[in-house]
């Protein structure tokens, strides 16, 4: 199966209260275990890939990967730029072969945010790729940007509401009170923002920084209405865990098949969890 846009499996989710997983691929190791989880559990998934994943993985190989994933899955997957800065890295990355983007004009004033994504969708759908907007500001660190928990600020939605209006996006991204990276605490989820958005506007919520939100508050967030979840650190300290492990008993150890073999089953054991936990089994 070809890699596939968002609108394949989004508004199901949204119909039928579950959420699709985006995993974030930082390298092949990430790329095989999150398509081997998947399958197993024949679920949709978003590849999800930062502006730094792919300067660190190359355009060219990440598209490959992903259509290589899908191809021998034969499952609805969507390979998706994850905060996208700017309407030139949007298009390159769909001219190279991406199903999905994500704008991420949340740094902007909302009014200039609107115009930009507006800009981002238009061409998007030319292609038959979809488009995930950003409102409020979601705290924590993504890539090199780190946004402080001061900084941080929810979502108003009527706000929301008017920005899916006016730019059509296919899903989208508002700040409820998860950050990306570790939590000190747990995060205070606000599902009356949710629900609220997502009864007004017929696309589902995303919620980013999905790693060490506890059961609970992911099946209420669902619940609420999100339809999509962002999931990378928790894979992210799998894997290097796991290495870590792997490299203290055995000192002498020289061969990278030798950690990355175990490395790659932690972060398929996660990502297989947090299908689960999704509802996304079988939805595929
Ligand atoms: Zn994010």
């Amino acid at each position: 199966m070809p890699l596939v846009s968002m609108n394949e499996f989004l508004p199901k989710a949204k119909a039928n209260k579950f959420a699709v997983g985006q995993f974030n691929m930082n390298n092949l190791e990430f790329a095989q275990a999150i398509v081997d989880a998947a399958i197993e559990e024949n679920a949709p998934i978003i590849y999800g890939v930062s502006e730094g994943a792919l300067k660190y993985m190359g355009i060219e190989y990440t598209v490959a990967i992903a259509e290589a994933a899908a191809k021998k899955s034969g499952l609805p997957i969507a390979l998706h730029l994850d905060h996208g800065s700017s309407f030139e890295i949007a298009m390159k990355c769909i001219r190279a072969g991406f199903s999905s983007v994500m704008f991420d004009g949340s740094h902007y004033s909302l009014e200039d945010n609107i115009r930009l994504t507006k800009e981002v969708v238009r061409a998007a759908r030319a292609m038959g790729v979809s488009v995930e907007g950003e409102l409020g500001t979601i705290g924590g660190v993504e890539d090199d940007i780190s946004v402080d928990e001061e900084h941080a600020s929810l979502a108003k939605p009527e706000e929301a509401i008017r920005f899916y209006e006016e730019t059509g996006v296919d899903c989208l991204a508002i700040a409820v009170g998860t950050a990306h990276g570790m939590y000190k605490g747990e995060p205070k989820i606000h599902y009356d923002i949710i629900q609220k958005v997502v009864d007004a506007i017929p696309v589902p919520v995303v919620l980013h920084g999905g790693s060490g939100v506890p059961d609970e508050a992911i099946r209420l967030s669902i619940q609420a209405g999100v339809g999509k979840i962002n999931v990378n650190t928790e894979n992210q300290v799998a894997c290097t865990n796991t290495i870590r492990e792997v490299l203290a008993a055995n000192p002498s150890a020289y061969d990278p098949r030798k950690y990355l073999t175990p490395a790659r089953e932690a972060m398929k054991a996660v990502v297989k969890e947090k299908i689960r936990l999704f509802g996304s089994s079988n939805q595929a």
